[in-house]
């Protein structure tokens, strides 16, 4: 499908926070297999304001390999997703890899992925064979695989696994979505035209600790909803509506019980001010449900996201030049 002239460049970019214990070795690991690549390639590291060497072993990686490692600090923490984002938009590559800092995914799986984005695959996910996190890990994600898989309608099978390749065209259209919270592989996927998974393998992180802890995990994972859908607040008004129904029609039925079987049987009016009180409930209901409604609107609006995404265009002389990427704001 795609047969790309020329080589591709590929770049690599990897968030650190607080990682002093495996950066050095991942960055002479990844360095390694970019070298056994035949297209030219990047190592793009984004400093997530980290309290340690970190910063350092960065700044030095990108004075020894000048023009080959690059890096970026930031001030303060502002979380994975925003440092890989920093990360996309350093990146000069037709082939965007991601990778975590921990060497949970080891850096040399990356051709696998590199050699699958060359087949014509706009994303290629990993799977990650014998995962090796906590039970309570896995299981918490393959609940969120479900939700996620359903919510958005792309099958993958694992979305928390960061090690994933990217076309330039897919992360071009990333760095048009001007949102704040968002999770980058759910988001890639609303781009992508044909999407792949490989299987690479997982070890356990090599030192250090998980930066997430259960808050943040749970704030990640309601990014990942949130990014997609806004299947949580339409919950909101069906729930509300079906409440609203079942309110008005239990009320309805009391008051025309009422009328049948006299004051005595509703308890001398106490029933019928329950009834007058269902309708209301009811009323409430169906307005949180339209207030839902214009607010998902208005929260779709607001994240600003490319309302199109262009895939190809056919039919002009210039077709083989590059895509502005302003194009995809129309
Ligand atoms: N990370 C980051 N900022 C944060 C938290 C994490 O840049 O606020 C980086 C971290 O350095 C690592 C990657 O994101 O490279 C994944 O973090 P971690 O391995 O702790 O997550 P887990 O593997 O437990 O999902
Ligand atoms: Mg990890």
């Amino acid at each position: 499908m795609m047969n790309k002239s020329g080589p591709t460049t590929v770049s690599v970019v990897v968030p650190v926070f607080n990682e002093e214990a495996c950066l050095e070795e991942l960055i002479e690991r990844t360095i390694r297999v970019l070298d056994g690549l035949s297209d030219p390639s990047e190592l793009v590291l984004v400093d997530d304001g980290s309290h340690d060497r970190s910063p350092d072993i960065i700044a030095r990686a990108a004075e020894e390999h000048s023009g080959r490692v690059v890096g970026i600090t930031f001030n303060r923490n502002y979380g994975q997703h925003r440092a890989v984002l920093a990360g996309l938009a350093e990146a000069r590559g037709g082939i965007i890899v991601t990778l975590d800092a921990d060497l949970q995914n080891p850096p040399e799986e990356i051709p696998k992925l590199v050699e699958k984005a060359r087949e014509g695959y706009d994303v290629v996910g990993s799977v990650r064979l014998s995962r090796r996190d906590s039970g309570f890990r896995k299981l918490f994600s393959r609940m969120i695989n479900q939700i996620t898989a359903r919510t958005t309608g792309i099958k993958m099978r694992d979305y928390g696994c960061m090690l994933r390749a990217y076309r330039r065209p897919v992360v071009d259209a990333i760095l048009q979505c001007p949102e704040r919270s968002t999770f980058i592989p759910v988001l890639a996927n609303s781009f992508a035209d044909r999407t792949a998974e490989v299987e690479v393998s997982h070890s356990e992180r090599q030192s250090g600790e998980s930066k997430y802890g259960l808050l943040k995990l749970v704030n990640l994972q309601f990014d990942l909803l949130s990014s997609m859908t806004t299947f949580p607040l339409r919950l909101l008004s069906l729930i509300g509506t079906v409440i609203s129904v079942l309110g008005i029609g239990f009320g309805a039925l009391i008051l025309v019980l009422r009328l049948i079987q006299g004051a005595a049987w509703a308890a001398e009016g106490v029933f019928t001010l329950f009834a007058i009180l269902f309708f209301f409930i009811g009323a409430q209901f169906i307005a949180m449900g339209l207030l839902g409604e214009y607010i998902g609107r208005i929260y779709l609006d607001v994240r600003g996201r490319p309302r199109y995404f262009v895939k190809e265009r056919m039919g002009r002389s210039d077709i083989n030049k590059p895509r502005p990427s302003k194009e995809v704001q129309i």
